[in-house]
């Protein structure tokens, strides 16, 4: 089995102990980390550990858990910059729907979502993400990239009530699950994904959830994103919110993540913390589409679960959790008017273990410890922007950039070394993603 050491590293652990760890050393060997100390004392202790299969000297480094970014439409990449400075609606039914049919109907879906979740991933990675959740069409393609980029990901087919053949797309995405949960040694964990209640009607949710109980997946879906929103399926449904709706329905029996709720009432959160309902909050993409400030401190003080997202790249720009991360501590500092309201410990939280809990994964990732899978990203703490280290957690939320990402290790593997990729052929993957592009947005 390969082995693999990284020692001299400040390691950030993200445990139970919140340790942080000067002078750390890791040791993997094969998808999992064994053993996480202090470099004399690890590897003096247990010489063999020297004789690892791959040394890595991280001094100057700081090495955190893998980023977890919990909402994303990863093949969206192919649309980043074709509409942008719109609301939601317009921007989803005249610009967006109308792309991604021209896509479905013309035979080139297949290539199109691998080359868009391929350069989606390749993103990720370079900007210190290690695990995704993912929602979008043609399911098996992006998985096929989430597999060959080396990445852990949680796919999920989009299920939108409007399209004709719905319930069959459902079943596809029944047999899905039943084929790819759990492949590539575990990193693809799937999941089923109702777009919205305003795009899909209670009795297609309810097999849904009747799916998702006997296979034993998480529901992917949105909530409450918009004042729009809210009004319709208010209208819609007696004046209940959509949580309650879906509540109703019995949805949230199954564990389930929902992006965005912006807009709750007291009723709602009672809803979302009563039944373990994962928020992803999405800080650029509400900003972007104007949709509001999701009331996260809040969340947070009543115990709902969050974790941290980019949404799409045609509603962000970029896919940047480091960017991500600190927009979210200083968005809810200013919402809130109080700069203690949502800490860079926090944040930092937020964006590795509590992302993973978002995932129902928090036994497999989001901390550096042994039996924990080895998903380690190396900062590069050697710049005048890192200088000097007063506090390594503050500036991996108030001053890091993407850009300071050195080294990915995702499953014990090395996917990034000195920024290059170890596999993956980036100026290819740009120039296939850039080639569907075209076709899909007919420019
Ligand atoms: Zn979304």
């Amino acid at each position: 089995m390969s082995t693999l050491l990284i020692q001299h590293a400040t390691v950030v652990t993200m445990n139970d102990q919140r340790e942080v760890i000067e002078d750390g050393a890791i040791f993997i060997e094969g998808q999992c980390i064994k053993a996480v100390g202090k470099t004399p004392e690890l590897v003096g202790e247990r010489s063999q550990l020297a004789a690892a299969s791959e040394v890595i000297d991280a001094t100057d480094m700081v090495a955190l858990p893998g980023l977890v970014n919990v909402h994303t439409h990863a093949a969206m990449t192919l649309m980043r910059g074709y509409a942008d400075d719109m609301p939601l609606m317009p921007w989803l039914r005249e610009k967006i729907w109308p792309a991604e049919m021209r896509m479905l109907e013309n035979g080139f879906a297949e290539e199109a979502v691998y080359w868009g979740t391929m350069l989606a991933c390749v993103e990720m990675i370079r900007s210190g993400t290690t695990c995704f959740n993912d929602m979008y069409h043609t399911f098996h393609a992006a998985t096929q990239a989430m597999i060959d980029a080396g990445i852990r990901a949680c796919p999920s087919g989009v299920l939108l009530g409007f399209l004709p053949d719905a319930p069959q797309r459902l079943e596809k995405a029944i047999d899905f699950c039943r084929e790819m949960n759990g492949a590539a040694a575990g990193r693809i964990k799937v999941m089923l994904a109702p777009h919205a209640l305003y795009t899909v009607e209670p009795p297609l949710l309810r097999r849904v959830r009747d799916a998702a109980l006997e296979l034993g997946v998480p529901i992917h879906t949105h909530l409450q994103e918009t004042r729009e929103e809210m009004q319709q399926i208010a209208e819609q449904y007696n004046g209940k919110s959509a949580i309650q709706v879906m509540n109703d329905i019995g949805v949230f029996d199954a564990p389930t993540l929902a992006a965005h709720c912006v807009y709750v009432s007291d009723a709602d959160i009672d809803i979302l913390r009563a039944k373990r309902v994962a928020v992803a909050h999405n800080p650029t993409s509400n900003l972007k589409l104007a949709s509001g400030i999701a009331p996260i401190v809040r969340y947070l003080k009543e115990g709902v679960l969050v974790g941290i997202a980019t949404d799409g790249a045609a509603s962000n720009n970029d896919l940047d959790m480091v960017e991500e991360m600190r927009l979210a501590a200083l968005l809810h500092k200013v919402a809130t008017l109080d700069p203690t309201a949502l800490d860079a410990y926090t944040a930092l939280e937020l964006a590795t273990r509590r992302g993973a809990e978002c995932l129902r994964r928090e036994t497999e990732i989001g901390q550096i410890a042994p039996g924990f899978k080895a998903d380690i990203v190396l900062f590069d703490f050697r710049a005048p922007h890192l200088t000097p280290r007063h506090n390594v957690i503050s500036h991996l939320v108030y001053a890091a950039r993407a850009s300071d990402v050195h080294t990915v290790i995702i499953d014990g593997k090395v996917v990034l070394r000195h920024r290059e990729f170890t596999q993956i052929d980036v100026e290819k993957v740009m120039a296939e993603a850039s080639h569907y592009a075209a076709l899909m947005t007919g420019q």
